[in-house]
């Protein structure tokens, strides 16, 4: 029989990625973690997301992951890495965004990890499998809360299990992980706020030996089908004949639907089809008021919804839960003050606006809106007008080419960031620029040796080092005498660094993102406090330089 602790230091209701992040994120430090989850299977058939990004990817191999997922995804990176639109599987190509995703087969500077397509119930098997691994981590599966309360000196919730037998567990710190309708987020009275997609959508998941043997018009990893009939997208799911489509403007709640026929439409060819699964579902664009109670905190689509167009949702969710888990665990440790976690929400919720706003702006570019006559037409009409139709889809590029949301996301106002005076780039869903402006994403750099930057950084903080006239010592003394982890890592013999960083010094936090760049340290003692989340009286006046 399953043994329920009275009193857990940290609760996790809800077992999906928000959830196993965090309790990866906890556990790897050895935090004693409850998670609790009622799905006792991982349903293949409905993939919802299949897009693990570039910086989910980046945070899979700090948790030595990404090798994993790759090994068990059933589409390599090599497979395909563009999105085509097409009038149809068998008709004409329209254009094409090339290495869509962050899919690229080639190492980049910019990035640790290339992105993975793979079906979201496998990426949650690989955390599940990871989390198991993990001693101080349990998982009731089969199990779900009934209740969440929330207090100013711990969190308790009572627990089902399978046989029905209910359990109050009391939690120093309760992580709202349960999904858009979970119930964390009433027991802390937040409310979500915001507005909803105008077309319905249908997923449905299917087989189609046709599509196998028949030539495609292209090589995608997504098709977007700009069809006469019907519009939508769909892209395979493995090399064996599984397949996922969303078709767009379909209201499958009202009156009959035929998802083969569908399909049919979608593909443009009487081809078989074998249905799977079907899920009807409507975008919404919704954000919380706030992320936090008093010792309940919410992750993920608790917090914040958006449409799945450019892959965002469930990568935003495990941003989510790396930037609490690191504080919540420095906070466990005792090795900065529970005002760290604060920052949680002052860091987080910004970056929900921005993806919300990104992923919604593409509601109003859905494959209907591209509808045309005689689009699929062999002669020189047919040509000019998928012309035209290519010129218009270039609205789309940001959905699929997004590297200034996904590696660009900063925290520059964060109480935890001391700001250095340098320039900030502009922010662009498209575009990233790397920068090393406390806040951003320390960018990365491949090494002489190959390895990347990322590999050398310790599990807490990390000082850069990259000029023999720079000193780290001080850091390093204020470090141990507040017992904040902190490695030193010398970089002096890499000259680039020192221009691409723009410092001599760098500050780098557990999740990767700069705390602070400069010349020297005048007051170490003062800016650790600073990033370590102890409120400062008097702000930036430690540093020099940067
Ligand atoms: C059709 C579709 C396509 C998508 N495509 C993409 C994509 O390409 N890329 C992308 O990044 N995102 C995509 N998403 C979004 C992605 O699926 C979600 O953002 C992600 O699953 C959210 O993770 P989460 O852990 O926060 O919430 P969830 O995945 O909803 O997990 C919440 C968990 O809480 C559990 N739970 C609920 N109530 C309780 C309770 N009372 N007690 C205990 N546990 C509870 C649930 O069982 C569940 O496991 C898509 C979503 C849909 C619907």
């Amino acid at each position: 029989m399953t043994t329920v602790p009275a009193r857990v230091p940290v609760l996790v209701v809800g077992g999906g990625p928000s959830g196993l992040a965090a309790a990866l994120e906890l556990g790897r430090r050895g935090i004693e973690v409850l998670v609790v989850e009622p799905r006792t299977e991982l349903d293949a058939l409905r993939p919802r997301a299949k897009t693990t990004s570039v910086r989910t990817m980046e945070h899979l191999r700090r948790w030595g992951l990404a090798d994993r997922l790759r090994a068990v995804a059933p589409l390599p990176v090599e497979h395909a890495q563009d999105v085509v639109f097409c009038t149809g599987l068998f008709g004409h190509e329209i254009v094409r965004f090339p290495e869509a995703f962050g899919l690229s087969t080639t190492r980049r500077e910019l990035y640790a990890e290339a992105g993975q397509q793979a079906p979201q119930p496998l990426v949650e098997q690989v955390l599940r499998d990871a989390v198991a691994q993990l001693p101080s981590v349990t998982c009731l599966i089969g199990w779900r809360a009934v209740s969440v309360s929330d207090g100013p000196a711990a969190a308790s919730a009572v627990l089902a299990g399978p046989d029905g037998r209910q359990h109050e567990v009391t939690a120093d710190w309760l992580l709202g992980c349960d999904g858009s309708s979970g119930l964390s987020r009433r027991a802390i009275g937040a409310r979500y706020e915001g507005s909803s997609g105008s077309l319905p959508n249908l997923s449905i998941t299917f087989r189609s030996r046709d599509l196998d043997t028949r030539e495609l018009c292209a090589l995608g990893v997504h098709y977007w089908v700009i069809g006469a009939e019907r519009g939508g997208l769909m892209g395979r799911l493995d090399l064996d004949g599984t397949w996922w489509a969303i078709v767009q403007g379909v209201d499958a709640t009202a009156g009959d639907v035929d998802p083969v026929a569908l399909v049919q439409a979608l593909v443009g060819a009487d081809i078989d089809v074998e249905v799977l699964a079907t899920d009807p579902w409507s975008a919404r664009m919704l954000l919380v008021d706030r992320y936090r109670g008093q010792r309940v905190f919410l992750v993920g689509d608790a917090a914040h919804l958006n449409p799945p167009w450019g892959g965002h949702g469930f990568n935003t969710c495990v941003g989510d839960a790396v930037n609490l888990g690191w504080k919540l665990a420095a906070v466990l440790r005792g090795w900065a003050p529970e005002s760290l976690l604060d920052s949680y929400q002052a860091e987080r919720r910004p970056i929900a606006v921005r993806t919300i706003a990104a992923a919604g702006a593409q509601e109003a570019f859905l494959a209907p809106s591209f509808a045309a006559g005689d689009l699929d037409d062999d002669g020189p009409l047919g040509t000019e007008l998928r012309a035209a139709v290519a010129a218009a889809l270039a609205v789309k590029d940001p959905e699929f080419h997004s590297l200034g949301l996904v590696l660009g996301y900063d925290y520059p106002d964060s109480p935890l960031v001391v700001p250095s005076g340098g320039p900030r780039p502009e922010p662009s869903v498209v575009d990233h620029t790397p920068s090393a402006h406390p806040g951003a994403r320390l960018p990365h750099a491949w090494l002489p040796d190959g390895s990347s930057v990322y590999d050398l950084l310790g599990e807490e903080f990390t000082v850069l080092q990259l000029s023999l006239d720079a000193d780290p010592r001080p850091l390093l003394e204020a470090a141990t005498v507040r017992g904040v982890p902190l490695r030193v890592v010398d970089l002096s013999s890499v000259p680039r660094l020192r221009s691409l960083y723009a410092a001599e010094l760098l500050l780098v936090r557990p999740d990767q993102h700069v705390a602070w760049r400069g010349e020297q340290v005048e007051d170490a003692e003062a800016l650790l406090a600073e990033v370590t989340g102890s409120p400062v009286a008097t702000p930036a006046l430690h540093v020099a330089g940067g």
